[in-house]
Parts: C-alpha cells; structure tokens; sequence
C-alpha cells in the first residue's frame, strides 16, 4: 500500500536561510518554490534520492507553520508516506480507529492528494498520506 517515504515536512523561520544548509554546505538542489494558500504555506522541494526535504515557511503569523515553530521551536513537522490509493489508505486508516484530520483527500503542494492522520493516533508523528 505504501510505495515510499515521500518527503519530510521541516517548519523553517526562512527558507531562504534554511536552504543554505542544504544547497550550498549539503550540495543538494531546491527543485521548487510553491505557495499554498489555503495551508498559509511557502513550500520548497528537495530531492534526496527517491525522497524529499518540503521547507515550510508560514506567509501567515497566525498560519498553522507559524503556530507550530511558537510552541515547539523549528523542526520536523510531518512525515509523508507514499501510496498508489489514497482513499483507501485512508479508509484502512479509518477502519483501524486512526483519527483523521481529513476525512477525504485534498489538493496539496506540487499537485499531489493529501490527507493527515492526527499525531495523537501516531505516536506523536503528523502522518501525512500522499497520491501523486
Ligand atoms: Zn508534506
């Protein structure tokens, strides 16, 4: 069901400073740079091999980003896995009393469906389910 760990989601203050440590001390690549309004989002994509760094920078101080680096400083914000169908990822979800934050798929960065499964059911991990 799950084909590949797609990215990890990092809340970043600026991803403008950010990206420095990735491109020019790790010689990696920023592929793109995206907002996402509705999500109050400034996203950028780094490929690592099959898998992705997304730099998060709030366009909001009151944007959910904004919020989690208030309480918990920069860091990790979401672990996103990889699968062929998300609906029905989510109704395994579902079906094993996981909580959802989505009940059904939305649009997120770089054209993908997306949905979240609740930390509180993950072990502290915000679970993010990707179709691309
Ligand atoms: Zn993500």
């Amino acid at each position: 069901m799950v084909s590949r760990l797609d990215h990890v989601g990092i809340a970043v203050k600026s991803i403008d400073q950010a990206s420095r440590i990735y491109e020019d001390v790790l010689g990696l690549k920023v592929q793109g740079i995206e907002v996402v309004p509705e999500q109050q989002v400034r996203v950028a994509f780094i490929p690592v091999g099959d898998s992705e760094i997304e730099l998060l920078e709030s366009t909001n101080a009151d944007g959910p980003i904004a919020k989690f680096i208030e309480a918990r400083g920069e860091g990790i914000q979401h672990v996103a896995l990889r699968v062929n169908d998300i609906n029905e990822a989510l109704e395994r979800c579902r079906n094993a009393g996981l909580r959802l934050i989505d009940d059904r798929p939305r649009k997120g960065a770089g054209g993908a469906l997306i949905a979240f499964v609740h930390p509180k059911s993950s072990n502290g991990v915000l679970l993010e389910i990707c179709q691309r």
